[in-house]
């Protein structure tokens, strides 16, 4: 019987606190990195995967995600999560609300959580794992359960819904949130419940409170303002929702979270306004646990890029311009933001047709999780691969309570990896993609440095170009740290 069940040899891999490659081999066993070592060789292992000219980096964690947004669970868990492999990403955290889309009903989620868990098992080909956001006061009382007993110590609230008639489409807020009352009172009372459940579970992993920070009330005047204007319609489109109601919404949250003392998470920074505004909280709230993602098209794409081409980019918060890139990946290089996701969602083109008000939002993106970070964060922009696995897979990781499980390469820790070519350049195509989604914003881009090989739990389930397994992902009950770690006997 060999000592590994695979051995990855001859890559030059990530390794946490080295700011060097190291040129060591990783030895596997059921699932789970067994050892990192320089002198492992080939034949202790059944199977050899030579990672040669490659760097090895911990599979992405792409932590936020929206499966099931537009199209049944069951197709999206399937579909999307094998375009993450494409970009190295071997785990996902996915929203899921009731109200409009999903699964266009409301309830309560210890009845609706299980149906969620159940359309997407056996499908996907990352390991995933949800995020829920309570809409309705009964909700409430259950994050308790969610965070004790059903895996979820992450929550959503998404300031802009509040009262908010969805510009042009017949939806007003309460058909569409399906709620009582979604207002600040009840982004309160959650916080102050996830709080408690904080106090109570915490010291297992990190329960948090996710923010989309837009204000309703300045989207409302702006896009009557806009209306008036003969602009391009993804200029108009940010124009409506300027980087000013990012900028009260997250003020609007750091007084809230500050006085409930809960851990936030300010999600998909579009704007240089908005890292400013992450900056201002940070100070005057320095005892607060906030962290700050931004999303990998509001550091690749501007609307000026993407003029003439449609709405397919049309997305909330929205593409804005090369000064809010830059200010992005400043924030990015000077730890402003903790890490960097897709908010994939995949829309069809049927879904964006004509009219820039009723055209519904998102896109897919997370095939690029990696290539995008190696190749503006990387090639253009001298970030350390070090830094681009903390951004995408051990940050992540760590604030929603999966590392040391995922997010690192080191003994004990699930063997999910990239195998990267940092050469190779490709010019972005829907084809390449592997995503159901038939358009993408990104088409033409020319990006450097692709995932050859993904890794789940050992297995190569992605090869240059080919998904080469069955969807083996598993449902990631969190905090993972404790519970599966114990497990591990070496
Ligand atoms: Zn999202």
């Amino acid at each position: 019987m060999s000592r590994y069940d695979t051995v990855v040899t001859n890559g030059r891999v990530v390794l946490p606190g080295l700011s060097n490659l190291a040129e060591v081999a990783i030895g596997i066993r059921e699932g789970r990195i067994a050892a990192v070592a320089e002198d492992i060789t080939a034949s202790e292992a059944d199977e050899v995967v030579d990672a040669r000219g490659l760097a090895v980096l911990p599979g992405g964690v792409d932590s936020h995600f929206h499966i099931g947004i537009y199209r049944p669970i069951e197709q999206d868990a399937a579909s999307e999560t094998e375009s993450s492999l494409v970009g190295g990403a071997t785990s996902i955290i996915s929203y899921f609300r009731t109200g409009s889309h999903y699964l266009n009903k409301t309830g309560s989620y210890r009845e609706i959580l299980p149906e969620v868990l159940g359309k997407a098992d056996g499908r996907a080909h990352t390991d995933y794992g949800f995020h829920i956001a309570p809409m309705t006061t009964a909700q409430l009382d259950e994050i308790d359960w969610m965070v004790g007993e059903a895996g979820v110590p992450s929550f959503k609230y998404y300031m802009f819904y509040k009262g908010l008639n969805l510009a042009a489409s017949s939806t007003d807020a309460a058909a569409y949130t399906m709620s009582d009352s979604y207002d600040l009172g009840h982004l309160f009372a959650m916080m102050e419940t996830i709080a408690e459940a904080d106090a109570k579970y915490g010291a297992r992993g990190r329960v948090s409170l996710s923010l989309h920070c837009e204000s309703a009330e300045l989207i409302k005047l702006f896009i009557e303002r806009v209306k008036n204007l003969s602009l391009p319609p993804l200029e108009a489109y940010s124009r409506a929702r300027p980087a000013l109601s990012e900028r009260l919404s997250i003020h609007e949250a750091g007084v809230l979270a500050s006085e409930a003392r809960v851990r936030i998470n300010l999600l998909h920074l579009s704007s240089a306004d908005s890292v400013r505004a992450v900056r201002e909280i940070r100070r005057l709230y320095p005892d607060l646990d906030i962290r700050a993602e931004t999303t990998l098209h509001h550091l690749c794409l501007t609307y000026d890029m993407l003029e003439g081409q449609g709405l397919g980019g049309k997305v909330n918060p929205p593409i804005r311009t090369r000064h809010d890139v830059d200010a992005l990946w400043d924030a990015v290089a000077d730890g402003t933001i903790q890490w960097i996701a897709s908010d994939h969602a995949c829309c069809l083109e049927e879904l964006k047709q004509d009219d820039l008000w009723p055209a519904q939002p998102g896109f897919g993106g997370t095939a690029l999780l990696y290539p995008v970070l190696i190749s503006e964060g990387y090639h253009k922009r001298g970030l350390s691969l070090e830094r681009i696995a903390q951004l995408v897979s051990s940050n992540p990781a760590s604030a929603y309570a999966l590392y040391p499980v995922k997010g690192v390469i080191a003994v004990g820790s699930d063997a999910d990896l990239a195998l990267i070519d940092l050469e190779r350049e490709q010019v972005v195509s829907r084809e390449l993609l592997h995503s159901a989604q038939d358009h993408t914003p990104f088409k033409g881009v020319s990006v450097r440095g692709w995932p050859s090989v993904s890794m789940l739990r050992g297995r190569v389930v992605y090869r240059d170009g080919e998904v080469v397994a069955a969807p083996s992902g598993a449902f990631l009950p969190r905090p993972l740290s404790g519970r599966r770690q114990a497990a591990v006997t070496l």
